[in-house]
């Protein structure tokens, strides 16, 4: 790094991390990123991913994975398997630091035989609603249960009960015995295991009681030795129990930090709605292009570099904050520009007979594969006498600021002749079916002679050589800018956030007519689709048919926005 280069600021994170090290408090920093493996990551995770593994490299430390899989009933090792692909896309490394904390179960239960021992823990046979009775509420402390002053032996045994599988799920739960009447609710005797007899993915049946998360978690970080916890500000009001418990089992304390959550506009970010658009079908799995996970955003045709160029710019703070889904679009034209070729596929095709153009000649027209990319290189596209064009460059009545195709007006075919409509025909139902045009053979790209100036450019195919291709054009999943704003109205105003779905979100177009250089291109290669957008090839892509994704049109409504602010 060299000594002049301007130093970013540092966020309130870095700073605490910086200040750690410098008074010797940690002689390293161990961080993890702690998913629950009932999903798969949505873009607001990469915040949390790029913020833990983002501090550990630029301090010199470690981040672990550590999946936090304590609840049987919502997850799968095929979340996991996701999880783990997601992160690596990003360009991230775990190493061998892979941890479960499952596998913490055997160590959890003996903690909490300890706070059975030390008094600290009761057995309680109340129902849900009999608990959630006697905690009061936020202004009125709660009171005691007939359980709470169960004899240590008693609790041990009725424990041990719950962990052999002797009691029905829901009959039982271990609470922490704290204090009834804390202003924070979450010190309120809370919930440290329940029973759950449905198998886990990674113990099995060995488990017939499961620890809440805030019982797993603290402790997660302490067995990891992690020395900044960091998480959203949902949590800043469970640290104190996480202290709590560190504090009275003496364990290594993990300092946990806060900060707010990523959000955007146009989507929604919580697994379980995610969950619900795909088991619903409203979309077409969790890695739908449409969809706002890492793997949805991947197929898109989203970038790592992308993503991470964005989550820099958001920054980190313990500020709320809703961002513009066109911030993200921003990013990744940004990426793509520098690297993507630029091809020509027309998407709703109009053909052009060049009238003064022999019937079998074909010249091959050499076009720059990419004017933001000096080592591009070019390639060559077939020109002949029948093409075709986008139906939208033909107007029948043009406006006189119609830069493109009318009878009697000229265009540059790009990067090859200028062409003049001589005239059309109709088909039956009255809609253009072909244009007659001429083209001047002065004006070959490169090779101009005629001293010709037009306003327009239009890109165009060779019919003849042109390869059908399909093209799924995508929009915003929700027209509402906040699918979830009448979640909690109250009667006929309640709408479900699906309510905002956007029913136009997906259109196909069956038919694009593509340049032939596009024959045979691989999974996973992008394109800037001249004049229409960034494209990207999708798995669903077959050697009869190549399917593109749109990734982004080529507007760029966010950088115009700001530029007026
Ligand atoms: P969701 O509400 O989407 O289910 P979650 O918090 O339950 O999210 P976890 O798998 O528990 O999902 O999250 C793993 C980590 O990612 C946590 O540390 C959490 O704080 C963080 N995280 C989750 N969502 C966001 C977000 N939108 N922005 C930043 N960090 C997030
Ligand atoms: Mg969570």
């Amino acid at each position: 790094m060299s000594e002049t280069k301007e130093k970013e600021p540092l966020n309130f994170i870095e700073e605490i991390v910086q200040q750690d090290l410098e008074s010797g408090k940690h002689q390293q920093v161990q961080l993890r990123f702690p998913p629950e493996p009932n999903g798969f990551l949505h873009i607001g995770h990469a915040k949390a991913i790029c913020l833990n593994f983002g501090i550990a490299e630029k301090y010199g430390g470690k981040c672990n994975l550590r999946f936090d899989d304590t609840n049987p009933l919502k997850e799968e090792t095929r979340y996991v398997e996701n999880i783990k692909k997601d992160i690596q896309w990003l360009g991230f490394d775990w190493e061998e630091r892979e941890y479960f904390a499952s596998d913490y179960f055997q160590q959890l239960y003996d903690w909490a035989v300890e706070l059975i021992k030390k008094g600290k823990a009761y057995v309680d046979d109340s129902t849900a609603e009999e608990i959630a009775q006697l905690k009061g509420t936020p202004t009125q402390p709660g009171s005691p249960g007939p359980y709470r002053d169960r004899s240590v032996e008693e609790n041990l045994s009725l424990f041990e009960g719950m962990k052999n599988g002797d009691y029905e799920p829901g009959s039982r739960v271990l609470r922490a015995k704290i204090d009834l009447a804390n202003p924070n609710m979450h010190l309120r005797d809370p919930l440290m295991y329940r029973i759950i007899h449905t198998p886990h993915h990674r113990t099995g049946d060995a488990w017939k009681i499961y620890p809440m998360y805030d019982w797993a978690h603290g402790q997660s970080d302490s067995l990891e030795t992690v020395t900044h916890s960091l998480c959203s500000l949902e949590f800043e009001v469970h640290r104190p129990l996480y202290e709590w418990f560190i504090e009275q089992l003496g364990l290594f304390p993990s300092r946990q930090y806060e900060f707010s959550r990523l959000n955007f506009n146009y989507t929604v970010l919580s697994k379980r709605k995610l969950r619900r658009l795909v088991e619903e079908g409203h979309v077409n799995g969790w890695d739908d292009p449409r969809m706002p996970t890492l793997s949805g955003l991947r197929r898109r045709g989203y970038t790592p570099a992308s993503i991470r160029n964005m989550v820099d710019r958001v920054g980190v703070t313990k500020q709320e904050n809703i961002q513009d889904i066109a911030l993200l679009e921003y990013f990744i034209r940004e990426d793509l520009n520098k690297t993507a070729p630029r091809v020509m596929v027309v998407l709703d095709p109009l053909k052009v007979v060049i009238t003064n153009w022999p019937e079998d000649k074909v010249e091959d027209m050499e076009v720059i594969n990419n004017p933001e990319d000096p080592e591009g290189g070019s390639r060559t596209m077939p020109f002949g006498r029948e093409l075709y064009i986008e139906r939208t460059d033909f107007l029948e009545d043009a406006p006189k600021k119609f830069f493109r195709l009318s009878v009697g007006r000229e265009v540059r075919f790009k990067g090859a002749y200028i062409i003049k409509c001589e005239g059309f025909t109709k088909d039956a139902d009255g809609n253009i079916a072909e244009l007659q045009c001429t083209y001047d053979p002065e004006t070959r790209s490169g090779q101009d002679t005629s001293g010709k100036k037009v306003k327009g450019t239009i890109h165009w195919v060779s019919a003849a050589h042109a390869k059908d291709v399909e093209v799924r054009m995508y929009d915003r999943l929700f027209s509402a800018e906040d699918p979830t704003q009448d979640e909690n109205k109250e009667g006929d105003e309640q709408k479900d956030f699906l309510y905002y779905l956007n029913p136009d979100s997906l259109t196909v177009v069956e038919h694009a007519k593509a340049e032939p250089s596009l024959a045979n291109v691989e999974t996973g290669g992008q394109f800037q689709f001249m004049r229409k957008g960034y494209f990207v090839v999708d798995p669903d892509s077959s050697a009869e048919k190549l399917v593109f994704n749109r990734t982004v049109g080529l507007r760029d409504s966010w950088a115009k926005k700001n530029k007026k602010k």
